[in-house]
């Protein structure tokens, strides 16, 4: 753990107890801890166990190149700041629609933040077709040439084929199943909410 006293032990047990994966991130940008409700739920989704990812880079578990710069541009502003933030997003499964809250927070260190302690917990869970239509989407409408649907990684709406400027539209069906057919980028106003402000300031 990035720490630099003997808290390290009270602030693992601590991470231990929390009922939904938890995970530290350090400064550099490296996983160095993970939880064990990390392995239960890894394990009920096919994904990797804490023992895989931890050494690896965080940013490289996130696929899309436009999300790895969101994610990376919220690692800086959350040590830069030393402020904590929380985001929300769905997470789901073929059966259930899962929405989980996500608080990351900088870890503090004596002389400012040492890393960041991602916090999920699940607030809501419900049957799938209890939250979606499950009807086909018309995936003409949002097919690209690539023959990709290009969904925002903010806030999970498609784009409109051949509109410009883009159109985003919120298609359920989309976001109830995992598809192989999705790419991500950002919409315009997931980029200018999440870092304009940043990016302009940064010249
Ligand atoms: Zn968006």
């Amino acid at each position: 753990l990035p720490t630099v006293d003997n808290d390290d032990r009270v602030l693992e047990k601590t991470l231990e107890a929390e009922p939904w994966p938890t995970y530290i991130v350090d400064r550099t940008g490296r996983i160095v801890f993970t939880n064990a409700a990390w392995d239960r739920v890894a394990a009920s989704a096919n994904g990797p166990l804490g023992k895989d990812v931890t050494g690896t880079r965080w940013l490289d578990h996130t696929k899309g190149d436009e999300l790895v710069a969101w994610q990376r541009a919220l690692l800086d502003r959350v040590l830069e700041r030393n402020k904590g933030e929380i985001h929300c997003a769905d997470c789901n499964t073929p059966q259930r629609y899962r929405l989980f809250s996500t608080r990351y927070s900088p870890l503090a260190g004596r002389e400012g933040p040492v890393g960041l302690v991602v916090l999920t917990s699940m607030i809501e869970d419900a049957p799938i077709e209890a939250r979606y239509r499950l009807a086909p989407p018309d995936e003409q409408r949002h097919r690209q040439p690539t023959g990709f649907i290009l969904q925002c990684g903010g806030c999970r709406r498609v784009h409109v084929t051949g509109t410009a400027p883009r159109v985003w539209e919120f298609v359920p069906e989309y976001v109830a199943q995992p598809r192989t057919d999705i790419s991500h980028g950002i919409c315009e106003l997931c980029r200018e909410v999440l870092y304009g402000i940043r990016l302009r300031s940064a010249g």
